[in-house]
């Protein structure tokens, strides 16, 4: 899932200036589940807003409406007589959200009030963790499951690096464990030790970030 939190309440204030009238939307998948943009937080967030906006003489009036998805458009467009009736929206979904309002909406300003942050892991109540960086190459099944760009620090191909110490990385021993010594507990335990004796070759980053927005066509799919 795409984990994020919410903005600084004062970067939020700020985005929004004069702002009399808002339309506040939050969403119901990646973004509730971590927290950061359900109907809960929508509500959180127009009560600050609120409170704010009264403390500096200059009330708002605020609208709370939350997609069931804010990444497609048929949920979007059940919320459209709002948005179409309001110049100003906040939103609490993950970047594809804003930018779907946007193009939508074309007239309307949308603003974030989330930072995304990664694709995680939900670990324990109130903790997720990067796990995949969306390399577009996936190699989970050369190493026992576990991804060794998104989950080392420094992306090795080849490890672990000469910090790695009791398991743990030398980034932050006291909070990351060692990708690689992961790696190899898991391999071993699988009896796949000797394929960690080949050396990785250097990865083609082409189907990364680095070659520009990806795209992904499924011909069989499409009508
Ligand atoms: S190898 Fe690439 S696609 Fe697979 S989990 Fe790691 S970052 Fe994600
Ligand atoms: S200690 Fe392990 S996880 Fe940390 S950078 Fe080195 S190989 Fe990667």
């Amino acid at each position: 899932m795409i984990v994020a939190d919410r903005k600084p309440i004062q970067e939020i204030l700020d985005m929004l200036g004069d702002c009399e009238k808002l339309l506040i939307v939050g969403c119901n998948a990646c973004v509730a589940i971590c927290m950061a943009g359900g109907e809960k937080e929508v509500s959180e967030l127009a009560s600050l807003v609120k409170i704010a906006k009264k403390k500096q003489g200059k009330p708002i009036e605020i609208t709370e409406q939350v997609t069931e998805r804010q990444c497609e458009e048929e949920f979007v467009k059940e919320i459209e007589s709002e948005i179409k009736g309001h110049d100003i929206i906040l939103s609490m979904a993950c970047g594809i959200g804003v930018q779907l309002i946007a193009k939508m909406y074309e007239g309307k300003l949308v603003y974030p009030a989330l930072n995304p942050k990664f694709m995680g892991l939900p670990e324990e109540q109130g903790q997720w963790t990067e796990t995949c960086a969306g390399c577009g190459d996936c190699r989970l099944a050369d190493f026992g499951g576990i991804c060794h760009i998104a989950r080392c620090s420094k992306s090795l191909l080849n490890g672990p690096c000469g910090g790695s110490v009791d398991g743990k990385c030398e980034v932050d021993p006291d909070n990351i464990d060692c990708a690689w010594q992961l790696i190899y507990d898991r391999m071993k335990l699988l009896g796949q030790l000797d394929k960690l004796l080949k050396i990785e070759p250097a990865k083609s980053w082409k189907t990364s970030r680095d070659g520009g927005p990806r795209k992904v066509i499924r011909q069989d799919v499409r009508e």
